[in-house]
């Protein structure tokens, strides 16, 4: 096991990260821009090293700074985290040229996975169906209309380098097509600093669903089941995710799961990664794209499978092998992640920033709470406004949906806005409590909002 991590990241996965160091026995050192001296992965780790001003780029995605930072630090091993440098092959690569291990896949899985032109590529080569569309980057407008005339509309116009749910764009027919061919191109090389687009067909009210893979350096890929991502705002990015999901049959958890497997192997996949379904109302699956770090909801996962992710993640990065293979991993209750945000519901979700002056996180039996914030604490218009994981575990669906019903009216939140009033709202509607939903289900429930 390593003697020292540096963690390149901030806020509450900078904490998970720095736990799992604590109780392995590894020392800590986190990272901080001068807007988060008084942050709590600051607080928690063992040392911390600042890399600049307040903003992203001056900071935590300055690499000259970052790698700096790991130098003095004399960290064997750097935690990516999830966002930031997690994705980013430079990083990987710089780090393997200082002779400091990446908590994370190899540089060239990154790669292959990077952009998501190239990775359905390697999902197609696995034997691993993906969503009809251009096969690679579309060069032309004219290219794009002949491809949406053969996949038929609506399609999506997608940024390859695009995350987070932005750089999609949903096209109904070829005039709209003509209309926003180069504005896509446009937007996503000043977004990704890559205009590269491909067109997909824009599969109607799917499921999000995805497995969660795991790969040692000895050869062994093993999947720990799905999560179910569902529950997304209007840009795309999840709200609410599950595990397991509640109405998979098991042929399709079974095909999906042996589906990821191959493609993770395919690619020489290690440590933990994420490939990502889209499920339609026929039950046929799509391969999405591969994330290739630790996901935002892995804490599901391991509420289920009774294991420690990034226990998991340090073990695979320092040499040793799976301690279970495929037989081992049972799934056990059901498993809800709610992403609290400080975001106005009523101001079109727009940032709200400033003193918390009030934090009463609920708790007990089966609540989990991932979080960096603590009454005083400034949440500051620099970064994510993701505030805390509230993560729910009970005997099953139902059960788990009550859990979440009481804790989120627990939650007490004052001096800035919170998701917590909409999030509260969207768990007790019906089709939401009745697990009959899919990714249009949010925006249809703001509708009805609207029309009362
Ligand atoms: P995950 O796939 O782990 O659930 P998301 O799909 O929500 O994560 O987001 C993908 C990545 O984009 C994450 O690594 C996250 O840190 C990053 N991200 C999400 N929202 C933002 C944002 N508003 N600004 C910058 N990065 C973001
Ligand atoms: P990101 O990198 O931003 O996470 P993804 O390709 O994973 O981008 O897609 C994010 C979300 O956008 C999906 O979970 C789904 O809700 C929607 N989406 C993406 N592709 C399609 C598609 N072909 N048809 C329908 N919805 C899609
Ligand atoms: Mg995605």
């Amino acid at each position: 096991m390593f003697k020292r991590v540096l963690i390149a990241n901030r806020g509450e996965i900078a904490c998970r990260v720095i736990r799992a160091c604590r109780q392995l026995g590894v020392e800590s050192v986190a990272i901080y821009s001068k807007a988060d001296v008084e942050s709590l992965h600051v607080k928690m780790a063992d040392r911390a090293v600042c890399v600049g001003e307040a903003t992203n780029t001056d900071s935590y995605l300055n690499l000259a700074n970052v790698l700096m930072a790991i130098e003095i630090s004399g960290a064997e091993a750097v935690h990516p985290g999830y966002g930031y440098f997690s994705e980013k092959p430079n990083f990987a690569e710089a780090l393997e040229a200082m002779g400091v291990k990446f908590i994370g896949p190899p540089v060239s899985a990154i790669e292959s996975m990077g952009d998501k032109a190239s990775a359905k590529l390697a999902a197609i080569e696995s034997n691993c169906p993906v969503v009809p569309g251009s096969e690679g980057v579309v060069a032309t407008e004219s290219e794009a209309i002949e491809i949406a005339s053969q996949i038929g509309y609506p399609v999506l116009l997608k940024a390859v380098a695009g995350g987070g749910g932005r750089g999609i764009r949903r096209v109904n027919d070829d005039n709209e097509l003509r209309r926003q061919f180069k504005l896509c191109e446009t937007e996503a090389q000043a977004s990704f600093g890559n205009g590269d687009l491909l067109v997909e067909k824009c599969v109607v009210e799917p499921r999000h669903v995805e497995i969660q893979i795991l790969g040692d350096e000895h050869g062994n890929v093993i999947h720990l089941g799905e999560r179910e991502c569902s529950v997304q705002n209007l840009r795309h990015q999840k709200m609410i995710e599950e595990a397991p999901f509640a109405a998979m049959k098991p042929d399709i958890r079974q095909a999906m799961g042996e589906a990821a497997v191959r493609v993770a192997k395919h690619v020489g996949y290690t440590n933990a990664g994420t490939v990502e379904f889209l499920l339609d109302k026929d039950d046929n699956f799509y391969f999405l794209e591969m994330n290739t770090r630790l996901q935002v909801e892995h804490p599901v996962t391991e509420q289920v499978t009774d294991l420690d992710l990034v226990h998991l993640q340090f073990l695979i990065a320092s040499g040793g092998k799976l301690p279970l293979s495929q037989k081992d991993i049972h799934l056990k209750g059901h498993s809800i992640e709610a992403r609290i945000t400080a975001q106005d519901p009523d101001q079109d979700f727009a940032p709200s920033t400033g003193k918390i002056t009030h934090w009463a996180a609920p708790g007990g039996r089966g609540v989990r709470m991932d979080s960096h914030i603590y009454s005083g604490f400034s949440v500051s218009p620099y970064y994510d406004p993701m505030i805390a994981k509230l993560i729910v575990t009970g005997t099953d669906r139902p059960d788990a949906v009550r859990r979440l019903q009481a804790a989120l009216a627990e939650f007490e939140v004052g001096g800035i806005k919170t998701n917590i009033p909409f999030m509260r709202r969207l768990v007790a509607h019906p089709d939401y409590v009745k697990g009959e939903f899919s990714t249009a289900f949010v925006p249809r429930m703001m509708q009805e909002a609207v029309n009362g």
